[in-house]
This record gives C-alpha cells, sequence and structure tokens, in this order.
C-alpha cells in the first residue's frame, strides 16, 4: 500500500472552551467573534488508515460534526471505526453526546478508554445510555499497552498528571508503519512516562494551553496547572523530537503576537496548525 497508509490529521489546536469562548470579551476571542478566520476548533486528531479505509478520532470534544466533516470529505470512502479518549473534560469528550439517538446513532462504535473513563461513561447519564442502547462499545485499554487500529497502526496510552475528579487522563502515541506521533493534549507537569514516550517519537503534539504564568490576571494559575510554553521550550530544547503546541487558551498571546510566534519557531518550535497532516 506505499509508505503514506497511515495518517495523522490535525483537527483542533483550542482548549476545552474553544477559541472564541462563550461571552468572553477578551481582545483575541472579540477578534474572533469578528473573523472567522481566526477561530479555533477544540483539539482533536485523526488517524487515518489507508489500507483498511478506516478513520479514528482522537478526542471527541463540541466540535466533533465539523471535525468529522474535515475527515471524510478529505479521505471519501473511509469510514469512522473508533474513537480513542484522554479524559473526561469536555473537550475531550462531550462530543460523545452526538452518537447517540438525537443525531448520527452509531451502532457499537469503539470507544478506547481507560477502566476509570469507561466506568464514568457506563454509569453517569447521558454517556450511560450510549452505553446501554449500543450506540457505542467501550473497549479498555491499559496504559503501557498496545493497541492494533485498522490494519497497521497501535496505538498506547500513557498515564499522565492531571485534575481527574472524573477520570484518570492519558497521552496516546500512535505509531504508524515508519513514525511514532504522542498526542497529549492535557498534563500538569512533564514528568514520568510521557518523556520517555516525546524523546522516541517523532512528532509530538503537547500541552500549550498557556504561553506564560502571567496570563489570566484574575484567575490563580495553580488552580488550573499546565506547564506554560515558555517553561516547555526550555524543557524540550535540543530534542530531535518535532514539537508542536496545541491545546491553547483563548488568553494565549501566541494566537495573535506575531513576533512571539516567530520567537517560537526559531527556536525549533510551533503551535499545531488545524489540517497539517503527517504520514506516520
Ligand atoms: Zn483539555
Ligand atoms: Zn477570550
Ligand atoms: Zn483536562
Amino acid at each position: 500500500m506505499g509508505t503514506h497508509s497511515v495518517e495523522a490529521m490535525v483537527l483542533g489546536i483550542a482548549q476545552d472552551g474553544g477559541i472564541p469562548q462563550l461571552a468572553c470579551e477578551c481582545p483575541q476571542c472579540r477578534a474572533a467573534w469578528r473573523d472567522e478566520s481566526l477561530r479555533r476548533l477544540v483539539v482533536s486528531l485523526g488517524i487515518i488508515d489507508h489500507e483498511a479505509e478506516e478513520i479514528w478520532l482522537v478526542d471527541a470534544g463540541p466540535d466533533i460534526c465539523e471535525q468529522m466533516n474535515l475527515l471524510v470529505s478529505s479521505y471519501p470512502g473511509h469510514r469512522l471505526a473508533g474513537l480513542l479518549l484522554t479524559h473526561a473534560h469536555i473537550g475531550h469528550y462531550i462530543g460523545l453526546a452526538f452518537l447517540g439517538r438525537e443525531s448520527r446513532e452509531t451502532r457499537n462504535l469503539p470507544i478506547l478508554c481507560t477502566r476509570r473513563m469507561a466506568n464514568f461513561l457506563r454509569t453517569n447519564q447521558p454517556w450511560k445510555q450510549l452505553v446501554d442502547l449500543g450506540n457505542i462499545a467501550l473497549s479498555i485499554v491499559e496504559p503501557g499497552h498496545s493497541t492494533i487500529l485498522g490494519s497497521t497502526a497501535t496505538a498506547t496510552p500513557i498515564l499522565v498528571p492531571h485534575r481527574d475528579e472524573h477520570s484518570d487522563t492519558v497521552a496516546w502515541s500512535i505509531a504508524g508503519p515508519t513514525k511514532r506521533l504522542v498526542y497529549c493534549p492535557d498534563i500538569d507537569r512533564w514528568e514520568g512516562r510521557i518523556l520517555e514516550a516525546i524523546e522516541g517519537a517523532d512528532i509530538a503534539l503537547l500541552d500549550g494551553t498557556f504561553y506564560s504564568a502571567d496570563e489570566l490576571p484574575d484567575r490563580n494559575t495553580s488552580e488550573i496547572p499546565h506547564p506554560c510554553i515558555s517553561d516547555s521550550i526550555k524543557t524540550f530544547e535540543g530534542w530531535e523530537t518535532e514539537i508542536r503546541f496545541i491545546h491553547l487558551n483563548h488568553s494565549n498571546r501566541l494566537l495573535s503576537d506575531k513576533e512571539l510566534a516567530d520567537q517560537l519557531r526559531s527556536r525549533g518550535f510551533d503551535i499545531g496548525k488545524q489540517g497539517h497532516v503527517w504520514s506516520l
């Protein structure tokens, strides 16, 4: 089937609330409400397996309809084969609602997630109904263990530290025949297994929620801990992995400050770009 049998497509780069955010009057949101080209969909990744003609979606956020359309129109004839979830915060699972009766009504669509995430879905409405009616079929994955997607890709969940009220949180390491990509939209700090995974990957899409700690003057950033991009680039400078920041908050200055974005690129990093495709 040639060298492009597995591809990965960036389907969104915004934090859970999207860009622009609901009723937000900050300068970046006001600009994005006026100018559609400044809008960013909530984080998600598409995996395309050409041999199996299958599409897999990593994370199911509020923009799932538009993101599925982006995939289906880019890869006609491929069928949605399943979803991979990272954790139970709205930007990462709320889109499951569109798989039920009121919308797409899928049949036994495989949902790959951890045991805690699966328990959360099967015991809380409206997700429980999706399970009870067989719209989705929960498929529990163990951190560190690989699952085969389609014909050739593998997906391995990696536990990461994060605010875990309803579920634990994983990053996903996706490997095709030639390359490995790590998708880690939410993490509190860079520690543990994820560092080895990033080091061993060709491409890493990493939590870039905030550029710097002074971004949210009226909210205590210790309540919403994320490694700031300004610190992450010190951690990852010189690494061979191609690093792209995703999960950008509406306040992130990289969205509008061109000079800052140029500085980031000059140090070998960049923010993710919706629609960008890598062959794995
Ligand atoms: Zn998130
Ligand atoms: Zn805003
Ligand atoms: Zn989260």
